[in-house]
């Protein structure tokens, strides 16, 4: 399979330099060569994304696609998850998204281990609303909702998924492609719950390029052990998403095996085969 095979038609209308460039080529490589090792079918691959400039990754990719609501990814992929499990489910979203309105939702799939992959453009601003302030953009950011700076200082989204139970938690930049695609395929292979969050220039509204460029450094290069989860914390707390950080470590942060939320919940059972169930019976009794 070639990478171009999993093109739309569409016409792409993100900035010149946007690193959602990075992302979508990173993930189409990461499809193209799972598929051509056997390890993955294009046609039981679905994705889901948000709302924002992320989302047109729905538009961009030429494989079953679920455009959601604003912070409403996990859901329905989750939806998706159960009632075929043996589909490979991919969620992309924005920082707003995922870390605003979809946090609860980001939690509570990492707690209970679903098996789907969530891929994080943080690019740390609305950028298609044209530049208002999320939940990772750094203290002072003068975004339009903000304009005498933001007063808050950003959440770090690597120590939350740590500590609400992830099974995989990554880090990668759009900067470096062919890392980034590693890290994706790494999430989209991962048994359970996988979160990556992706490091992404907003060239128009927030442009980190040069900021990430010479900090980022591959956690796998020095030697971390992802099995660690207090070494994986450590590493964690290395950058808060603010400035000031002399490093950023990139990669793999942690990853462990756990029975996923799917297995537990239907235990074999293959929901798309069962009877459809009499919903207007359910109706009649409880409406
Ligand atoms: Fe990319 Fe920012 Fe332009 Fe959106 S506004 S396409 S995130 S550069």
């Amino acid at each position: 399979m070639n990478t171009s095979d999993l093109k739309t038609y569409a016409k792409n209308t993100w900035c010149p330099g946007c690193g959602n460039f990075a992302i979508e080529l990173a993930a189409r490589q990461a499809f193209a060569e799972l598929a051509e090792e056997g390890r993955l079918k294009v046609e039981n691959l679905v994705i889901l994304s948000g709302i924002g400039c992320h989302a047109k990754m729905s538009d961009y990719l030429r494989v079953n696609s679920f455009y959601s609501l604003h912070g409403r990814v996990v859901a329905p992929a989750t939806g998706v998850k159960l009632a075929n499990p043996e589909l490979t489910v991919v969620g992309f979203a924005g920082d707003g998204d995922a870390y605003g309105e979809g946090l609860d939702h980001l939690i509570f799939a990492a707690k209970r281990n679903v098996g789907i992959a969530m891929i994080i453009h943080n690019n740390r601003v609305y950028g298609l609303t044209t530049g208002q302030f999320t939940p990772t953009s750094p203290r002072g950011f003068p975004g339009k909702s903000t304009p005498k700076g933001s007063p808050e200082d950003p959440m770090n989204p690597i120590e939350l998924m740590l500590a609400s139970g992830a099974t995989f938690v990554a880090r990668a930049f759009s900067g470096d492609l062919q890392h980034l695609k590693r890290v994706i395929r790494g999430a989209i292979s991962h048994r359970g719950f996988s979160m990556v969050d992706v490091l992404q220039p907003c060239v128009t509204f927030l442009n980190t390029w040069e900021f990430y460029s010479k900090r980022v450094y591959d956690l796998q290069g020095e030697g971390h052990d992802a099995g660690n989860r207090e070494e994986a914390m450590e590493r964690a707390r290395e950058w808060g998403y603010g400035g000031g950080a002399e490093r950023i470590p990139i990669g793999i942060f942690y990853e462990v095996e756990k029975p996923t939320f799917e297995e537990l919940v239907l235990r074999g059972r293959k929901p798309r085969e069962l009877p459809m169930p009499d919903i207007g019976r359910v109706l009649n009794e409880h409406v």
